[in-house]
């Protein structure tokens, strides 16, 4: 089949490349010329796990290509992905739909044939309506059909959770449009793919509602953490005893300093904004929403209280800064809030992330940016780890110690033992680690 991605961000480009990976031809389109040129040359725009070579080998066969106009590639299309941003609008909290309805109309002008346009981005109930409507408009003879199909993939893990998804989400009533899905989807599986077929409104949903949910769970743990350190009880022990339970499940139960990246926090909100304008607000991730605001901040008071109080004039170490580890993505970390509690409390942030210096350094003024893990311990009072890279789970903590001025070990992930931190001579504050045992 011949596929058109407009979008090469996170999800457009691992799809397009996965898609190509299955003998599809495909072509990524995206506005931004340098990210097209970065592309061209062999070099990713983002870092993903085993992208560059997945990439770099489908360009190579001839099944993945790069452009900056769409109107050649989408005129081939079989399907045309939109797969741009949805961020928060500034102000309301509603998803700016701003590039999708700028991708439709751009679609709409060089549809040639029968042609499937399918929206992955994440978009709020009835947009796909909009679009159809954009394309309708603009283009009154095309012959195409508008469906959903929300991705659920994960930055850090993107090629495998796109390559073997649990579900694919297709929202079409459109008998043509659901057989041309099933053909794209088809090469993922050897036998049948697990293809959900539902309405377009559904499908829209569907996504937001999976997304909330996670975001509550998350959400839950991290108050039990809370109530774990107040009355003296272990939160890994209590997400343990729960999620064994198979109607919990054990995922999604690390307490931890709150969700960010570029999906939780923007859908949870716009999904709370949708509800309220159709009249049955959603009480529940309204209150996700807030409390999980106000927990990235409450990180940086936990640092200041481990320090004693106070942390003016103190040096406090980052240990990662993206907002989950295999990724360079500082969209809504909570590194970002911490690091502005920090600093407003007077202290000075050395930092170090293994991938997203490169991102997190305009975004973090006034921070210094260390070049390895025991750079930035250097004559710290505290340390602190934000992200849990793998590279942070088996640090030399005798070596950390002796190049620290303090002894403050502030582990937001829980990747150490207590026990075993107090015995290199760290002052150790976990998350939801109570001392009552
Ligand atoms: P992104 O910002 O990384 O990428 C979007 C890309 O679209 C950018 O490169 C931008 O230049 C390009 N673009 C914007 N308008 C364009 C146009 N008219 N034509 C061509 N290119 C255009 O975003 P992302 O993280 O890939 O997310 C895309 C969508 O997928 C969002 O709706 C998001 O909510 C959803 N989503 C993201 C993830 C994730 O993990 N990042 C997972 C599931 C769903």
């Amino acid at each position: 089949m011949r596929i058109a991605m407009t979008g090469a961000g996170y999800v457009g480009l691992v799809s397009g490349a996965c898609l190509a990976d299955f003998g599809h031809e495909v072509v990524c389109i995206d506005h931004d010329p340098a990210k097209i040129a970065a592309l061209e040359a062999g070099r990713m725009p983002i870092f993903e796990p085993g992208l560059d070579a997945l990439v770099a080998d489908n360009v190579r066969q001839g099944r993945l290509s790069f452009r900056t106009e769409l109107r050649e590639a989408v005129a081939q299309a079989d399907a045309v992905f939109i797969a741009v941003g949805t961020p928060s609008r500034r102000g309301d909290g509603f998803a700016d739909l701003s590039y999708v309805y700028e991708a439709a109309r751009e679609i709409a002008g060089a549809l040639s044939g029968y042609t499937v346009v399918v929206t992955k981005s994440t978009v709020p109930v009835g947009t796909g309506d909009e679009v159809e409507r954009i394309i309708r408009e603009a283009n009154p003879a095309a012959d195409f059909a508008v469906v959903s199909n929300p991705e659920f993939l994960r930055e850090g893990a993107a090629i495998g959770d796109f390559k073997r998804p649990d579900r694919i989400v297709v929202g079409t009533e459109d008998a043509r449009a659901e057989a041309v899905m099933r053909e794209v989807y088809r090469p993922l599986y050897l036998n049948a793919a697990p293809i959900l077929v539902t309405g377009r409104r559904t499908a829209e949903l569907t996504k937001y509602a999976a997304n909330a949910f996670l975001a509550a769970k998350i959400t839950f743990i991290n108050e039990m953490a809370d109530l774990c350190e107040a009355v003296g009880a272990d939160v890994q022990a209590v997400a343990r005893g729960i999620g064994l339970d198979k109607r919990i499940g054990g995922k999604f139960l690390h307490a931890g300093p709150g969700y960010g990246g570029s999906c939780f926090p923007k859908d949870t909100l716009a999904l709370a904004k949708t509800a309220q304008d159709a009249g049955t607000p959603l009480r529940l991730v309204e209150t996700v929403v807030a409390v999980n605001d106000q927990r990235k901040r409450a990180m940086a008071r936990k640092v200041v209280r481990a320090c004693g109080g106070s942390v003016r004039g103190k040096t406090i170490a980052l240990l990662g800064l993206t907002f989950k580890p295999d990724t360079d993505d500082m969209r809504d970390a909570p590194s970002l809030a911490i690091t502005a509690g920090l600093q407003d409390a007077g202290a000075s942030v050395r930092a170090y992330d293994p991938e997203g210096i490169e991102q997190a350094r305009p975004l973090l003024p006034g921070v210094t940016f260390a070049e390895d893990i025991y750079s930035c311990a250097e004559g710290a009072d505290a340390l602190v780890i934000v992200t849990e890279w793998n590279a942070f789970r088996a640090l030399d903590l005798d070596r950390l110690r002796t190049a620290m001025r303090g002894a403050v070990l502030v582990d937001l992930r829980n990747i150490y033992d207590p026990a075993i931190a107090a015995q290199h001579g760290f002052a150790y504050q976990g998350i939801g680690r109570g001392q009552g045992d």
